[in-house]
């Protein structure tokens, strides 16, 4: 960590995340190679095409795609990529978007995985002019599905990796891409939280996105990757609904240094100090009343377990989210991951701690079950106030 903190000068509070990537937080922690590149590019002049030039084959590499190019981030790819077998490459037609008079516009997706991932999958898919089309149902999806749907109006499909989605019933991606393939359709896979930069194009993806500012460490910023004709077609975009969703000089190189980066890391050396935090956090927790720690694999299969931290608020005396908010509210605030805590649990996650910080962590964890448990009642919100507060809380911003 830098000497000084910025966030003190700002009056800022300093979180210390264990919820993973969140945006909400400032995404990740960036490597320092994307440091260094992005410092030294900042008061250069450089030709922006030709610096996505050379950063294609980076991507192509890591990849395994045609080409690639970098953009705002992973939701911006998505509405790039849609856009692009929209249009493919009339400029005239890139300019009109998203009005798609004329063009083929439906795009299909599974209705299991139109999720949020802070803002809706579909909306994504909309930017663009684009019509979702869900196919199946929130929990049941089969290749009929999908091909019934298909028609000479498809432009594309869309298929999401992602914790949010539903994880069982649904059409896997090579099915799916092999469905779409059999009537023309190119497979547009959101990959943005997932850490196997490959996989997905081998299983038949025609483009993957990820984020640059997830597990790669690279600053805000999506990489889109795949089919040359379909990335350029993709790229082109920049001269319509691409311009808002513009990147930098310095996020171009930031995400290239990360991506280069990614390729030297110490993948396992990473994994085994997080077990060591999993481990001291599930010893602090483990024989407290009502507390049940458990480490869990990724539930999309990244190398990355967390702590499932489970509460019975009758012995606990409180419940998973006022805990949460406890941590959060203290000195320093630790956020927690909590999208499932209206079942009494929520995770620690490992990946974006700065070491010492899991200490603290630890430390945080037993004073306020120690607290809680000396309390008389149970501290029990009632959950419709808590998310009351935080919408609300949204709605007066900036005051
Ligand atoms: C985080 C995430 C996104 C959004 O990625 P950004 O790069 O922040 O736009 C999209 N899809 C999934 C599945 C995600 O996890």
């Amino acid at each position: 960590m830098p000497d000084r903190d910025i966030r003190e000068a700002l009056g800022l509070r300093p979180v210390i995340n264990v919820s993973g990537t969140m945006t909400g937080l400032g995404a990740s922690i960036v490597v320092p190679e994307a440091i260094d590149a992005m410092t030294g590019i900042l008061p250069q002049f450089v030709e922006i095409n030709d610096l996505q030039r050379k950063i294609s084959p980076v991507i192509a590499r890591l990849t395994g795609a045609e080409a690639g190019f970098v953009t705002a981030s992973c939701s911006a790819g998505i509405s790039l990529a849609v856009a692009g077998t929209m249009t493919g490459n009339d400029l005239a037609a890139i300019e009109r978007l998203p009005d798609a008079t004329g063009l083929k516009n439906e795009v299909i997706i599974q209705m299991g995985h139109v999720v949020s991932y802070g803002a809706p999958v579909d909306q994504a898919i909309r930017i663009a002019g684009g019509k979702p089309v869900l196919v199946g149902q929130a929990t049941s999806a089969y290749r009929y599905h999908i091909e019934g749907a298909i028609n000479e109006r498809t432009a594309a499909a869309v298929y999401v990796v992602s914790h949010h989605v539903v994880q069982y019933g649904l059409v896997g991606l090579r099915e799916f891409a092999e469905a779409c393939h059999a009537k023309g359709v190119p497979v547009i896979v959101d990959a943005a939280s997932e850490y196997d930069l490959k996989i997905f194009l081998e299983q038949g993806a025609d483009i993957v996105l990820y984020s640059g500012h997830k597990f790669l460490g690279g600053p805000t910023s999506g990489i889109v990757a795949g089919e040359k004709t379909l990335v350029r077609n993709a790229f082109l975009q920049n001269l319509g609904i691409g311009r808002g969703m513009k990147v930098g000089k310095e996020s171009m190189l930031g995400v290239m240094a990360a991506l280069i980066a990614w390729e030297t890391r110490d993948h396992q050396g990473i994994r085994d100090r997080e077990a060591g935090y999993l481990n001291l956090w599930r010893d602090t927790l483990d024989g407290r009343p009502g507390i049940k720690p458990v480490i869990e694999a990724d539930p999309t299969g990244n190398p990355l377990d967390r702590l499932r931290v489970s509460i019975d608020p009758q012995e606990a005396h409180i419940t998973a989210w006022d805990l949460a908010d406890a941590l959060a509210r203290g000195t320093p605030p630790i956020i927690v991951r909590d999208h499932e805590v209206e079942h009494n649990y929520f995770y620690l996650d490992p990946c974006n701690l700065h070491p010492g910080q899991e200490t603290v962590v630890a430390t945080r964890l037993a004073e306020e079950l120690t607290k809680a448990r000396s309390s008389n009642e149970i501290i029990a919100t009632p959950l419709h106030e808590r998310n009351t507060r935080r919408f609300a809380g949204l709605l007066r911003w900036p005051d």
